[in-house]
């Protein structure tokens, strides 16, 4: 069943889907439902522990403060980014938790003291995924009740089963066009002489009424222009100590000097310096923690924004289009979804930009007019040049090397769409083939190499 396009798209928290968005998502379902619960009343004293790759990268990421504060309620779409580091020391001073106090008439007010009930195990994994939770709730010495989560990408959290394993729940609902591959979204297409975003659509409609896929549409991608807006105007330099400068706010003021000479920018590359700022704009303010838009990942957030606004600064700009590159983009992620991983964690950097760069350039050729044929081929370019490709955030932050990546990415996504249009659908690599290498790759690349900074740039650049 391929997942919603409002699903793969949504609205939250930088710096990382997985290990931050997911964990506020689990840390706010364990508190509210714990709450909730007949248990609730009697709670003394909660304990998060985070395992694996959240354990190794999660302080670099944010972990902790999404998980205080998921306890507490809060939502990755809602909550005030800017207090998020007030609140998160208050409670490390309080020692004090409110959990569910967002959503309760009536939180609990917990003892809840960091260094023993937050604890990030560097070298402990669970057997389900690298990205494991678990929450604890006593009263008194008394063990109420121990739940397992796993965040498995893209912000996507699913609680751990009785082996251990991730809990899949079947999704009930009946949707016209099922695919699970490219071959079934291109079948699908050719037999019922619909364009991709026209299945999506048709998918999309059996969840929800159109004029609400269309409003959630533009929502996501008024978010990416405020996150693009947020990030040209923000100078300084990014949190975390390794002293990164940001660079889209001067970016910007060049270029808009540039393009607003008589006769417009005489630069003939001037278009590739507009994906880099566009990129560059929304991956700082993810690493700063601050709104955007997954898609599908935090970390690879700036390649489909970028994008886009390449098409509606250069192309076309209008909301039909915008929805139909939308549309594309998530038919093709959800293809990831349900064959590959887009976890840093699962198979490197390669399941995160390579997916991001293979549904941007799924999208631009949409909306350039390619066949269905030709978004596939655009789909597998943009991930092929990624295979193999490591994640190793330098100090666990989400900062070097994904934020120029998402730069290279948003470039390589466009010369993937221009390679896919310029031939006549017809490849020797197929999307499904590229996308099982990815795993096949991921699979045999070391642990190192997976979102625990523990190999390539993140051993080699000694912080300062
Ligand atoms: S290297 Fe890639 S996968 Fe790893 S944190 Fe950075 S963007 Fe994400």
């Amino acid at each position: 069943m391929p997942v919603s396009v409002l699903e793969l798209f949504t609205i939250g928290i930088g710096p990382s889907s997985s290990h931050t968005v997911g964990p506020m998502r689990a840390a706010r379902t364990f508190a509210a439902e714990l709450v909730a619960s007949p248990a609730g009343p009697r709670v003394t004293r909660v304990r998060a522990e985070l395992f694996g790759s959240l354990g190794a990268t999660g302080h670099g990421h944010g972990s902790e403060a999404a998980v205080l504060l998921g306890l507490e309620g809060e939502h990755p779409e809602t909550v005030d980014t800017a207090a998020t580091a007030e609140r998160v020391g208050a409670i490390r001073a309080m020692h004090t938790l409110h959990l569910d106090a967002v959503g309760s008439p009536t939180p609990a007010a917990v003892r809840f003291d960091p260094e023993r009930d937050l604890v990030l195990w560097r070298n402990r994994n669970l057997p389900g995924h690298p990205n494991g939770m678990t929450f604890t709730a006593w009263a008194g010495d008394e063990l109420l009740v121990q739940r397992t989560f796993y965040s498995v990408g893209g912000g996507f959290v699913l609680e751990a089963a009785d082996d251990g394993n991730p809990r899949v729940a079947p999704d009930p609902t009946v949707v016209p066009h099922p695919f699970r591959t490219g071959a079934d979204l291109l079948r699908a297409c050719t037999e019922h002489r619909l364009t991709i975003p026209e299945v999506m659509l048709a998918n999309e409609v059996a969840r929800r009424p159109a004029e609400q896929v269309r409003e959630g549409l533009l929502r996501i991608w008024q978010v990416m222009q405020e996150c693009v807006r947020a990030g040209c105007s923000t100078s300084g330099v990014l949190p975390g100590g390794l002293k990164v400068r940001r660079r889209a706010h001067r970016m910007a003021r060049d270029l808009q000097q540039r393009s607003s000479r008589p006769g417009g920018d005489p630069d003939p590359l001037a278009a590739l310096d507009w994906l880099t700022l566009w990129a560059l704009a929304v991956n700082e303010e993810n690493a700063s923690g601050g709104r955007v838009v997954t898609a599908p990942t935090n970390g690879a957030a700036g390649i489909i924004p970028s994008v886009l606004h390449h098409v509606t600064h250069f192309v076309r700009d209008d909301e039909q289009t915008v929805i139909d590159f939308l549309l594309t983009a998530g038919a093709i992620g959800a293809i990831y979804q349900q064959t590959a991983s887009i976890s840093g964690a699962e198979v490197g950097c390669q399941g995160e930009v390579g997916t991001a760069c293979s549904m941007a350039a799924a999208g631009l050729t949409q909306v350039m007019g390619g066949t269905p044929q030709q978004v596939c081929n655009a789909a597998e370019i943009g991930l092929e040049h990624h295979l193999g490709l490591t994640c190793d955030p330098v100090g666990g932050l989400v900062q070097i090397p994904c934020i120029e990546r998402n730069a290279v990415g948003a470039i390589k996504a466009v010369t993937a769409s221009r390679l896919a249009l310029a031939g006549d659908g017809q490849q020797v690599v197929s999307l499904d083939q590229v996308i099982k290498t990815m795993m096949q790759t991921g699979a045999d690349m070391k642990t190192k190499y997976k979102e625990t900074a523990r190999g390539g740039l993140a051993v080699n650049i000694v912080e300062c």
